[in-house]
Parts: C-alpha cells; structure tokens; sequence
C-alpha cells in the first residue's frame, strides 16, 4: 500500500471546462488557487475527440476535402488559443509548431486513411491521442506562462493498459508504479505535473485510449497511486445530480454518494462519469468530489467510501440507450448445467460486454443486454457456440431485439426496504411504459430495467417523480419553471426577440437567452447571455463584426454548437429558429438531444414532405415539442386557432388567405401609384422582406405558408406540387441580387400596367393562397370592391377558415402579418406557451 501522504490533490478539467482561452484561463486560476501538492489531469478541447474521430471517418470514407476541413478547425482553434494564452516569445512559438506539427502528422494520416479506405481501432487511437496531447501542453503552457511549476506528462508512458484498442482497461498495478516513479520526483521538487487523460499503452507500447470521457479514468488511477487526499473533477454540472439534467428537468445536486452507488450510475449510462472511472478507487480513502467548473467555490458531490442517506430508498437514475435484448432460449436447457457459462465466456471471447443479465426461474431462458451497436456480432458467436443444441432443438436459438435502453435505479438504501421495485415498476405502469425486462443485482443496490429506448427519457421522468427525487437535498440544477433559449439567427427578427425576451415581467416565466448563433460563428454561455451582453453582440454585429470574434465566441456552426448546447446543463432548453436557412438537421439534432424547438424559419417544415415528418416524429419519439406559430401570419394567432378548432371537434374544409404581408403592403402601394421601384425599396427598408425580396415577389415564401398549412390539413404533396404565379418580371429571375436591386424601375411600367388592367374592371389585385387537403393554388387574384380581402390595407394579413362549424360564415383573423416586431412576439408567444406545460 502506497504511504497516505498527503495533502495531494489531483484536479481533472474536462472538455467544457477547456471549451476557449477564457476556460482556459479559468483553470489556471482554479489551479493557483488550491494548494500544492497538485497533479493536474486534462481530457482535449470542447468537441476535438468529435472532430478528430470526424476527420478520420471523413479521410476513411474517401472524403479528403471534408476531413481537412476538420482538421482546419483543429489548428484553428488549437492555434488561437496558443495566442490568446501566450505573449509573444519562445514558448509560444514552440507551441504553435508543435500545434502544426500534431495537424500535419494527422493530415498526413488522412490521406493515407483516404486511399487504404480502413482504420484500426489502434489507428484510431493514434489518431485522437493528439486531442489530450494538444490540451495537455496548452495547459502546460499556460500555467508556466502564470508562474506555476510545471511538467507535461505523457500518459503513454504510465498509464499501462491492455491491448483493447478504443477501449483498453488500464493494469492497476503496473500502472501504480509507473504513475509513482514519474510524478513523485516533480512533485518532490514543488512542480505541477499535467499529464494527458483519456489514454495509455497497450503492452506493446502503442497508444491506447480508454474509451470515451475516460479522462476520469485517468485522475482516479492517479488518485489512487498517489493516495491522493482527493480528487477533484471540475465539470459543466453542479455535481453529481439525481438524474440527467438533460432529460429530467428538475434533477438535483446530490451532496455526497457511494462509490458503490456512484460506480454503479456510470456503469449504467450516467454521462457524468467514464464508466470504470471509479473501479480504481473501491476501497480506497480517495474520495472523488463532482464539482463545478463555474462556480469554483460551491461544494459539488463527494464520492466516497462514507454511507449517507440510507433513510432514502433511491438516491439517483441512468439510463443507458443504444442497448439490444438478447435472449436465449429453449427448453432443451433446463436443469443442463454450464449453459449461462458458455454463453458468457463466448461473449468474453468477443470482448462484448454485457451490462444486464436475467434469467427465468424454470431456467428456460437466459436474457441479457448489450450495446446494439455489438448485438449482431454476439448473435453470430452464440449461434456457433451452440451449434449442436440449435441443430438438435434443445435450444431454440438466439433473439435479438434492438431498440431498448436499460434504467437503472441506484441508492444502497434500498437493501431490505420492500416494495422498491413495485414502485418503480407502478410508476411505469401509469405512464403506459412496458417493462421488457428487469433485474435486481443481489447487493441489492440498483433495479434495472428495459424499456423501449423511444420511451427511456419518459420513464427516467415517471421513475423520478415517483421517488420525489427532485427534493433530495442539495438544491435544484435551474429553477424549475426558467427556459434557457439557444437563439439560432441573429438579425432583426432575433434582436427584436432578444429585446422583448429582456423585456419580460419579473412575475412571469423566466426566460433566459443561453446562445446566439448565425453564420459568422456562436457566442455561448451557460450561465445566461445577460440583456446587455445581447446588446453589445448586436452592436458588435452591426459594425459588421463576426460572432466567432467576439468575446466568448466560437468559429462552430450551428449543428455542432446545439448539439455541445444539449450536453449542459440548461434547464428547459428551448431553439428557437429565426433564420431563413436550411437548418432541418441542426433542428433535428436539438430534438434529439432534449430541446423543445420554436420555429418563425419556415424551411424545415416547408421541404421534403419526408422531412417535415420526421422532424414531428423525432419530436414525439424524444417527448419534445415543436411550435411553430410564427411561420404563418407573424404573431396573429393563426396555428393556435387551427389547433383550437381541432381540439374542439372541428373539422377544416379549407384555408384561404393574404398571408404575405410583403406582397400585401406593395400592392397595396401600387394601388395608391407609388412606383413599384420604391414600394420594395420601402418594404425592405422596413423590415417587411426576406433577405432576397424574390422569394417574396416569386410567391415561393406565400407557397412555404401554404404548404405548412396544407400539411396540416393533411396534404401529401412536395413543393413542386404547389401551383404558384410568380410577380418576378421575366428577365429579373436569373439576375445576381445586387444588380436586381440596382435596377428596379426597370420593372415600374409593368407593374403599373398590371394595376391599371385591373382597376378598369373595378377590380384590385390580391395575392391569395387557397389550402385545401388535395390541392394549394398561390397567386394573383382579381377581387372586386365589396371582397373582404379588397379591404386590406398594408402589411395586414388575413385568413380565412371554412370549417364544418363555420361555413355559412367563415372564421376570419386579421392583423399585421410582417416585421421583425410582430414576429418576434409570435415567437414569444410559443415560448411562453411551452413554460405553460
Ligand atoms: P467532462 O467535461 O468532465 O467530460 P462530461 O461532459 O463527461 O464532463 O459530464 C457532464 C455531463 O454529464 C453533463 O453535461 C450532464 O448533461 C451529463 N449528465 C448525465 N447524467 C448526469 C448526472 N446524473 N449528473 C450530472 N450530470 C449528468
Ligand atoms: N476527450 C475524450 C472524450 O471526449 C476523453 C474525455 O473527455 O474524458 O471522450
Ligand atoms: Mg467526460
């Protein structure tokens, strides 16, 4: 047994708490303000194991541009971060080379992954070793640069593992003395050694990895060689809390776990935690402390040997997704000894692992589960394992059923308290979820469960509200009723929004802006973009800079800055859609990953037809909702009356309507002779047009609305299907959109000829939409004086609802339709309704 020296602390930063410089920045502080000893253990940058295992999939799949894309983007960030850190001089010029000479080896590796078409996992490993390397010297660096004492670490050279390439488990003893024979010496003479997370070597001296966040891994196996008085791990979450916060709103910091318990969470899918992080310490005084990266000063959670709260049943939830049933089955095993045996060890011979094993009482079947990703290759070495006995019948063979996720329900409270499982099990039941499978482990510690995976957030809600976790001391993650916005489009319609958001009355929901992202780049954080933050980016952005430039900005793009949003810790998270862009898969990902989506962008409902629905589909697979008021008639209440007559029994025959308030206000122009040239010019300046004013002019933006309803109404055709006259003048089409603008009145007489013609007749001009479930008609429309639609004057809009109840006298709803201002408040309004749950 190692001497318990010390008053050693290790400290682990995680990738959020290395996301920019400024994170950076905070780490060094957080270091020089804990006393030495310390041993600092860091995983890579934010995203860079995602990006490096990107480029390697993009180099294997033949797609060289794309995987240097990628690693563009590492020597992007690894660079600028160099020279946020650094001043100027020696250190920092051996960083950059260093930054360069790591991209170009991994440069040099995709091209030859491109041509070979393959990749080892030990290639792999190779491969995103530079993540922690690149991180580890940084931090290095950064320290050496603030006056501290430091050497970088390989930890190659003493984490000792096996050799499970992409997930190697590390030889505790080996690794003991290496770890002891090369920190003791720093650290004896005052340094702060920062040694690399996540990776190791194989006996054969090549790089391993220890699987994903196995940089946990890392501080414990050093906590332990050192016998370190604790271990701290600096993450994005208050501490260890009773459930995800992503799928369980209201979860809760727990003070002080188990490493039973804690072991046994990470083991069953808790994220916080690598899943063999806490092995090396059982039994060991190291206790490990989850803390926040925020907020230095708050307690976190402490893992350690102690038992507390065993007046509670349950303390926490995981859940793992991803998982598949297996079962084997047949009554030819009854009573024959050695069949779970061999179905094991054929399994171990596979290297799969098996999370959750079941066995009926009669031993008629034995059930288990693992990761789907493996269920194909453990069918296939069953199957041969059992040859004889499938050919002779006494095994029926091997099932696979794809598709579920296990729940494990943890707390040491539970040994001996009965009725636990019952409660777990009637909480389920009342939401309609069916259990698959369940089991208990003998320590009596943890009931797990399979469900469905399209129904284990659901379950992870049931099961926590039924055990009233969310009261569990320790305070709550968010305020329960706050909604954390990530705004997706910065312009007038998103400033508006921000404004109003920032407007809010202190009595109602609370409402926080957590993200702005458009095409120049994201600003992010956490902790809440304050009122006056949005107004400087928006000042910033108006002078023309780019959000990636900004402080506290990034280069991702949207799709990349949503999903790294849904691993924190927000309470509510909600995307709302401002823009006019193709943003189908970052709204998807946001769906996927936990987020309730507003939409006033109304492309991704207005593709495909197979797109729109798979977007609602993931939504009620995720338990999320989508609204999406804004994308017709602004803020007038135009979804929430559709929904209304349906909830009511009602039944829609058709929808007719103004719906652009663009092409109201410029008919309505010419009308009065104004000349077309400086109606539009008028439109734009006010706001009133879509970035490119063709697409109001084309009637593809009125089409979008229309297809959007008509999809509502039951309508199953694509936007091709949508007849639709144009008001582009012949000859505007193909123009480049500088130079259609520069020459408007080019197009005045024809316009003018079009309003005359009508006028003649006593007619005027309205571009109307008709939506019925078989057939959507936009275009001009003659309407003579005494039509309601003659009356309308400007941007108003109006739609008109002919149902079953109101036919004699259609439902009509009238009111400005455009403008960032009305707009906004109809995003609004779907975001306060989504606090309303
Ligand atoms: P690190 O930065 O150290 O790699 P991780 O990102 O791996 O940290 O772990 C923190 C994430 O784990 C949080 O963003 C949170 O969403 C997720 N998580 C899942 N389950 C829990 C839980 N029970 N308690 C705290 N966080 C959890
Ligand atoms: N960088 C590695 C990962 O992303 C290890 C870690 O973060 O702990 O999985
Ligand atoms: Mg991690």
């Amino acid at each position: 047994m190692p001497r318990p020296t010390s008053q050693l602390e290790v400290h682990k930063f995680g990738g959020a708490s290395l996301a920019d410089p400024q994170a950076v920045r905070h780490a060094v502080a957080i270091i020089q303000g804990r006393p030495a000893p310390r041993v600092i253990v860091v995983s890579a940058m934010a995203g860079v194991t995602d990006l490096l295992l990107e480029t390697a999939g993009r180099a294997r799949a033949g797609d060289v541009v794309a995987a240097y894309k990628a690693s563009g983007l590492l020597r992007e960030r690894h660079q600028g971060a160099v020279r946020a850190l650094l001043p100027t001089g020696q250190l920092r010029n051996e960083l950059l080379a260093f930054v360069d000479a790591q991209v170009d080896e991994l440069e040099t590796l995709a091209k030859g992954l491109s041509i070979l078409r393959e990749l080892t996992p030990r290639t792999s490993d190779f491969l995103v070793a530079r993540g922690e390397r690149l991180s580890a010297r940084l931090v290095a660096a950064a320290l050496q640069a603030a006056g501290v004492k430091t050497r970088y670490v390989d930890a190659a050279d003493v984490v000792k593992t096996d050799a499970h390439f992409g997930n190697a488990s590390p030889d505790l003893e080996r690794t003991d003395a290496a770890l002891r024979k090369a920190l003791r010496p720093l650290l004896g003479q005052g340094g702060t050694p920062v040694v690399t997370g996540f990776i190791g070597s194989a006996p054969d001296g090549e790089v391993t990895t220890l699987g994903r966040g196995g940089s946990d891994l890392t501080a414990s196996l050093v906590g332990r060689a050192l016998a370190a008085a604790r271990v701290n791990l600096w993450k994005d979450v208050p501490g260890l809390l009773t459930a995800d916060p992503r799928v369980v709103p209201d979860a809760r910091v727990l003070p002080q776990l188990n490493v039973r318990e804690a072991a046994e969470l990470a083991y069953y899918g808790a994220k916080v935690l690598h899943p063999r992080a806490l092995i090396p310490v059982i039994g060991r005084k190291v206790p490990l402390f989850v803390r926040p990266f925020g907020e230095p000063a708050a307690a976190g959670t402490e893992v350690s040997e102690r038992e507390t709260g065993l007046d509670v049943p349950v303390k926490a939830l995981s859940s793992a997704p991803g998982q598949a049933l297996i079962t084997v089955e047949g009554n030819g095993m009854l009573g024959v000894p050695g069949v779970a045996a061999r179905t094991f060890a054929a399994l171990q011979r596979e290297q799969i692992s098996v999370s959750l094993i079941t066995q009926a009482s009669s031993e008629h079947s034995i059930c288990f589960c693992v990761p789907a990703s493996s269920a194909e290759r453990a069918r296939g070495c069953l199957a041969e394992a059992f040859r004889d006995e499938i050919a002779h019948r006494e095994i029926d063979g091997v099932a696979v059923r794809t598709g579920v996720a296990t729940i494990a329900v943890v707390g040491l409270g539970m040994a001996g308290t009965p009725g636990v499982a019952r409660r777990v099990f009637s909480a389920l039941a009342e939401q309609g979820i069916n259990v698959i499978a369940i089991a208990q482990g003998s320590s009596e510690l943890n009931i797990s469960a399979v469900v469905e995976e399209a129904q284990a957030k659901e379950a992870q809600r049931a099961i926590h509200a039924a055990f009233q976790l969310g009261k569990v001391g320790g305070g709550s993650v968010a305020p329960r009723d706050r909604l954390d916005i990530f705004l997706l489009g910065f312009g007038r319609i998103g400033r508006s929004f921000a404004e109003l958001v920032g407007e809010l009355p202190a009595n109602g929901p609370k409402v926080r802006i957590v993200g702005v992202a458009d095409r120049s780049g994201v600003v992010f954080d956490p902790a809440g973009l304050s009122p006056h933050r949005l107004a400087s980016i928006a000042r910033e952005k108006a002078k023309g800079h780019s959000l990636r430039h900004l402080d506290g900005g990034t280069p991702w793009n949207a799709e990349f800055a949503v999903r790294s949003a849904t691993r924190h810790a927000l309470s509510h998270p909600v995307l709302v859609d401002v823009t006019a862009d193709e943003t189908t898969a970052v709204v998807r990902g946001a769906l996927a990953g936990g987020m309730d989506v507003v939409l006033a962008n109304k492309k991704p409902l207005s593709g495909p037809g197979r797109e729109a629905e798979e977007l609602f589909e993931v939504a009620r697979t995720h338990g999320r909702r989508l609204r999406h008021e804004a994308t017709v008639g602004a803020g007038l209440p135009v979804m929430d009356t559709f929904s209304k007559l349906i909830e009511t029994g009602d039944e829609i025959v058709s929808i007719e309507g103004c719906f652009s308030g663009t092409l109201g206000f410029l008919l309505s122009e010419l009308e009065r002779w104004k000349k077309f040239s400086q109606a539009l010019q008028a439109a734009i300046d006010a706001g009133y047009t879509e970035p490119d004013p063709r697409d109001d002019l084309s009637g593809s933006d009125v089409a979008r609305k229309a297809l959007i309803l008509g999809r509502m109404l039951g309508f199953k055709g694509e936007p091709a299907s949508v007849v639709t006259e144009s008001l582009v003048p012949e000859g505007a089409r193909q123009l480049p959109l500088k130079q259609f603008l520069a020459r408007l009145s080019a197009w005045d007489d024809w316009f003018a000829q079009k309003i005359r013609t009508a006028q003649q007749k006593g007619q005027v001009l309205r571009y109307v939409a008709t939506v019925t479930p078989r057939r959507l008609r936009v275009g001009l429309q003659p309407v003579s004086a005494d039509n309601p639609f003659a009356a309308l004057k400007g941007t108003d809009n109006q739609i008109v609802f002919t149902t079953v109840r109101y036919r004699e006298h259609p439902l009509v709803i009238r009111g400005p339709g455009a403008g960032p201002l009305v707009t906004a408040a109809g995003v609004l309004n779907d975001v306060l309704a989504l606090a309303r749950r």
